[in-house]
């Protein structure tokens, strides 16, 4: 599971942060996933619950936020939302790396983010650098 070791890379540097204030509980990590990552919401809730145990963090909120996907044209200078393919499958919108306008390749510029935009702990809310 992807999500356990991208879960726990992120706790480490959260608690890493947290080191340079005086915590006494953590009430909420806000966390923002791109859809590019491809991550899975439960199984980083759940990489939380079972990696936070015994830490700063443990029984303090995961708040997930998304970030979509947003794409630049090096060939007809298009930025924006990407083009998407309906999966019926997953009854979900994939978003392809053709451009909406001209069809060629282009750059991804947002979507690919999972990083903590910030933790609220009891005292004050800790900005952390992402
Ligand atoms: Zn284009």
């Amino acid at each position: 599971m992807h999500e356990v070791s991208v879960m726990s890379s992120i706790i480490e540097s959260v608690l890493e942060e947290l080191k340079k204030y005086n915590v006494e509980k953590v009430e909420e990590v806000h966390l923002t996933i791109g859809e590019m990552t491809f991550l899975g919401e439960d199984q980083l809730s759940f990489a939380f619950e079972i990696l936070s145990k015994g830490t700063l963090l443990e029984g303090s909120q995961l708040i997930i936020g998304h970030e979509d996907a947003e794409v630049k044209c090096r060939s007809c200078q298009y930025q924006g939302a990407p083009d998407r393919l309906d999966d019926e499958i997953y009854h979900s919108s994939m978003p392809t790396l053709n451009c909406p306008k001209c069809g060629r390749g282009v750059e991804l510029t947002k979507g690919k983010s999972c990083l903590v935009r910030s933790v609220k702990v009891v005292e004050a809310d800790v900005p952390v650098q992402g």
